[in-house]
């Protein structure tokens, strides 16, 4: 039996949530189903964090559901959920369902779960205690199933069920685990910390896309450095994480990639925008330094070797990581922009403050030199000639060293 905790208790008023959560959960409830906002969004109304978006979860099914509003449709192929669009938000719906016969392949890695069940077969699928919270709007009851608010009291993350079944069921949970705690300021229970070390092998048959969505989903969480740092002690990179070697095993980017995590976090947390492309860029750009002076010393022209040297640290990081053309392309103008800032003479500094990645490129300059790779006189004269009057840029560009 759930516990059903009052407002009373938990203090989250209806007026907290958002337009659209509250009117989705009306009109499925109106139509005769059960419907609670639950997740995320429940964890962090609880901690006093405004959630960033609202999953909603209901005895309906996804035709029951799109048949409810207008504006919906069903998405997604392994587990069909439905987007319900009203004003300006989209809130995520879907049908409670179970887990228990699940299909899983050979190594216990769960295949399908498309199983429609019971609102108590859907909190015991879920990942963590924390998360399996549901709100109904209505009557301002929390239902937890597996303590999630006890365990929030006392700020620790808790798997339901026997987590090593459950990260062989799935091994991204642990990477979410270091990524809730992280961010959320809790602890990891004993139990669900300590096989991550061994266990952490079995990211290797998770595909690649859904590996990088996590990755990003870590980057731009806002704790990138706490989680990339809590990572490093779980031992979960080495050779799993192509890109974690990349970051936490350089000795001469070592600096360089740590400056970039942190002014992404700042960045994350202040809710500027941050960019997949720039941080990948600085991500790799060392490797990129190493392949390009490599090639310079064999004799090959340097403007070309840049190219082929930025062509080949991608190729090998593309694959595992599946980065997609577009973040590619991303990172290639950035990079390509780097030794046209040493071209200080006639028109080029014209043209290169009009390029449309001018700012990403002096951006990343920017941090090399805070890294102490390059002197920075470089990006402070780039700064004053970008935002000079004429005359002034004539004489920036005469005492150009
Ligand atoms: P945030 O959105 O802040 O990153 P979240 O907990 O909302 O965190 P989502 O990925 O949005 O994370 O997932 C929504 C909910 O779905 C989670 O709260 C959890 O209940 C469930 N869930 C997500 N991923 C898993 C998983 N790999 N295994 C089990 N349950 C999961
Ligand atoms: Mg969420």
């Amino acid at each position: 039996e759930p516990a059903l905790i009052p407002v009373e208790q938990h203090g989250i008023r209806r007026e907290q949530l958002s337009p659209a959560a509250r009117k989705v959960c009306a009109v499925l409830q109106e139509g005769g189903h059960k419907a609670y906002v639950v997740g995320g969004a429940v964890r962090d109304l609880l901690i006093g964090h405004p959630p960033k978006d609202y999953d909603v979860a209901t005895s309906a099914t996804p035709e029951q559901v799109r048949a409810l509003f207008r504006r919906s449709r069903i998405i997604g192929r392994r587990f069909k959920i439905v987007h319900v669009m009203s004003g300006p938000e989209t809130i995520e719906v879907s049908t409670f369902r179970a887990s228990q016969d699940a299909e899983t392949d050979e190594h216990g890695r769960v295949l399908h779960d498309n199983v429609y069940g019971s609102q108590a077969e859907d909190a015991t699928r879920r990942d963590f205690t924390v998360n399996a919270l549901y709100y109904d709007p209505t009557q301002e009851v929390i239902v937890d199933y597996h303590h999630g608010v006890a365990d929030l009291k006392q700020k620790t993350l808790r798997m339901i069920g026997d987590p090593r079944t459950r990260y062989r069921e799935d091994p991204v949970r642990m990477l979410r685990a270091v990524r809730l705690g992280a961010k959320l300021g809790l602890s990891i229970d004993p139990a669900a910390r300590t096989p991550i070390r061994e266990m952490a092998v079995l990211l290797e048959n998770v595909p690649a896309a859904r590996l990088f969505d996590e990755m990003l989903k870590l980057l731009f969480s806002g704790y990138a450095v706490k989680c990339l740092t809590q990572l490093r002690e779980e031992g979960l990179h080495h050779g799993l994480l192509p890109l974690l070697d990349v970051i936490l095993e350089q000795p001469m980017g070592e600096r360089f990639v740590w400056l970039s995590l942190e002014n992404t976090d700042e960045r994350v947390r202040q809710d500027k925008s941050v960019s997949p492309g720039f941080l990948f860029a600085t991500l790799l750009w060392h490797e990129v330094l190493k392949n390009w002076e490599a090639r310079k010393a064999k004799g090959e022209y340097p403007q070309p070797a840049l190219f082929e040297a930025m062509d080949e640290v991608l190729d090998s990081q593309a694959r595992k990581l599946a980065i997609t053309r577009r973040i590619a392309g991303d990172i290639k103008d950035i990079w390509a922009l780097q030794p046209r800032f040493d071209k200080r003479v006639g028109k080029t500094p014209y043209r290169l403050i009009e390029q449309p990645r001018y700012r990403a490129g002096w951006d990343f300059l920017r941090l090399r030199a805070q890294s102490g790779e390059i002197s920075m006189d470089i990006p402070d004269w780039w700064d004053r000639f970008a935002h000079a009057g004429h005359e002034q840029r004539d004489a920036l560009l005469r005492d150009a060293p």
